[in-house]
Order: C-alpha cells, then structure tokens, then sequence
C-alpha cells in the first residue's frame, strides 16, 4: 500500500482566513510533491490530544506552522527548540522528524529581517518606534536586540502598559536589551525623529479601526512597516503615504517566514521559481483571489 500523503498545516485559533495553505500548497504544486496544507483551527482544550498523536508512528502529519494564540504555549510539546526560537520564546514553525520527535523554530523573525533587508532598510544606528507588545512583538523586539546592525534606539508603546513591561522584563533575561524603552503615549514615540514605525498591533485589520499614532507626526523620511497584510493598506499605511512616508504591509513577512518554515519541513532550499509562485499565490490570495 502507498504511504498516506503526507499532510502539513497551521494551528491556532481562528486559522480560518489564513493565507498559509494558498502558499504552501502552491509549492508542493510546484515541486510535484504528494503532499498537502491543512489549516487545524484548535480550542486549547484540544491541543494536548492534539499533539499526543503526532507522536504516533502513524501520524501523516511532518510539519506545523503555529499561530494566535499558541506560539508561545506549544513549547511545552515540544523535544527540541532552535537557539533563535529560545531566545524569542514563540515558535511558528514546527519539524516533525522520522522519529517523531517534534522541532520548534521562529521563522516570524528571519521573516521580518528578510522584508527589511529587501526593502533596503539597514537597522544599524536607526531610531524604531513599535506599536504593540503582543506575540509578533515578542519576535521582532528580540531579534532588533540580537542583530550586528544595532538600532540606535527601539522605543516601545502598548496600550497595556503592564504587558509591554512584562515582555521587556522577559526578553532582557536573554538579550541585551538596553537599546529598549517603554512609552507610556503615542506621543512619546518620538516619531518625528523616527527612521522606521513598526505597527504589531492589530489595529488596522477592520476598515474602522483608528490608527493609534496622528498623521502630523508622519514625515517622508520614514519607512511605516504594518505587519498587518489584510487589508493590504491600512488605515495607517494610507496615512502614512498622504504624508510622503515609504510603506509596506505584512505581506513580504509572511511570504519569507513561509520560505523559511517550508525549507525547514522539506530539508532543502527552495527555488528562485517556486518562490516567485508562492509570492504570486500569497498577493492573489491578499486581494481576495484565492485563484
Ligand atoms: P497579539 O494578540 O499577541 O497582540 C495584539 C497587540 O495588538 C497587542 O499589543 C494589543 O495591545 C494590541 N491591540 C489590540 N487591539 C488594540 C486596540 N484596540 N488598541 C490598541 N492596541 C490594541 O497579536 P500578534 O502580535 O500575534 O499579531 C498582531 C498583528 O500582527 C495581527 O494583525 C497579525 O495578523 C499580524 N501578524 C503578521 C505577521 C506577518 O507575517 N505579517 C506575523 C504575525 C502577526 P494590548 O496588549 O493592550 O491588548
């Protein structure tokens, strides 16, 4: 009997309008690979049988994207952790080996690198004002602390301000973190002397959400990343382009996080051409063409 097809996919809760499956499926299209992406929208009460049963010889399942709000609670599942994702402590990538034992990566951050890195954006001696302090923030803030191209300064507002401290207290137990501070207004950003505003928030995702930050304090020499991609211009990056600033949505990030997380699964590195067509996919499936 022919082996089961081999089955990947992303958990979290909703997972419904993911674009993940749209992405990796494209590529074992592309690639002639039996294999196919499921989404696995899973209650927490669900996710200790859940991951009981990849450990099952059986299993057809070899690898995991994670998502809200699980990126941090499934580290308790797993028998390794790589040393970047120990670091942020949140992991959206899972490897599950032929000896079923379970992997865990955070490709968010390289994601996010690799957007700015092609936006030509260099983070050494820049000013970086972030919105937020959830999970995506708990990925970028580590890895802006960990890079060679140090940022002259990452200042930091949440709406709560006691998260916000929480999750610094937290990523300074790992990394030298002194380039960080907390803010308790949009105002004390110092945008105006900002070289990149970073929005983890997901203030933008509904047509009426209000950006958190004022469009006078929005200039041309900044770079408004919004790690939001649907919709693909928020209300923030709309501003933020009526003011003369460069923008870009979460897209890009997604799309690298994607790359990385399937070269991890497959053991190899993908493709010029394949990578185009899960870009392709990715853009289609944002504006509302799944295709
Ligand atoms: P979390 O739920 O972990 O964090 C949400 C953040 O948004 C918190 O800082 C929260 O503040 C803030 N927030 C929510 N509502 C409001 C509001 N009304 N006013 C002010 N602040 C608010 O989510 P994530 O960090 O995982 O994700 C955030 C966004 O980033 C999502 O839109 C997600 O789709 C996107 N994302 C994109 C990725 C990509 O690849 N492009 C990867 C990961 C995420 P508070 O602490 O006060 O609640």
């Amino acid at each position: 009997m022919a082996d089961p097809r081999a089955v990947y996919g992303i958990i979290g809760y909703p997972v419904v309008h993911s674009l993940s499956p749209l992405m990796h499926n494209t590529a074992f299209r592309g690639l002639g690979v039996d294999a196919v992406y499921e989404l696995f929208p899973l209650k927490e009460n669900e996710l200790d049988a859940f991951f009981q049963k990849l450990h099952d010889p059986a299993s057809p399942i070899f690898g995991l994207n994670v998502t809200v709000p699980y990126k941090e609670k499934v580290l308790g599942y797993l028998d390794n952790i790589s040393p970047l994702a120990q670091k942020i402590m949140a992991v959206n990538t899972i490897v599950i080996n032929k000896q079923r034992k379970l992997i865990g990566y955070n490709t968010d951050a390289p994601g996010f690198l690799s957007h700015l890195a092609e936006l030509q954006f260099n983070t050494r001696g820049k000013n970086i004002a972030v919105l937020g302090a959830g999970g995506s923030a708990r990925a970028i803030l580590t890895v802006l602390c960990m890079i060679p191209e140090r940022p002259a300064s990452i200042k930091v507002y949440n709406r709560s301000a006691g998260r916000a401290r929480e999750l610094l207290e937290d990523i300074q137990t790992r990394v030298d973190a002194s380039i960080v501070e907390l803010v308790r207004s949009v105002d004390d950003l110092e945008i105006e002397k900002a070289d990149l505003l970073i929005n983890t928030t997901s203030v933008g995702m509904r047509a009426q959400d209000v950006p958190l930050v004022s469009a006078e304090l929005l200039h041309p020499g900044l770079l408004v990343y919004d790690l939001i991609y649907s919709p693909a211009q928020t209300s923030l990056l709309r501003m933020a382009q009526e003011k003369g600033a460069r923008t870009a949505n979460g897209l890009g990030m997604l799309y690298y996080q994607g790359v990385l997380a399937f070269q991890h699964w497959a053991n190899v590195q993908l493709d010029d051409q394949i990578k185009r067509k899960m870009r392709e996919a990715l853009e289609r499936g944002s504006h509302g063409d799944a295709g």
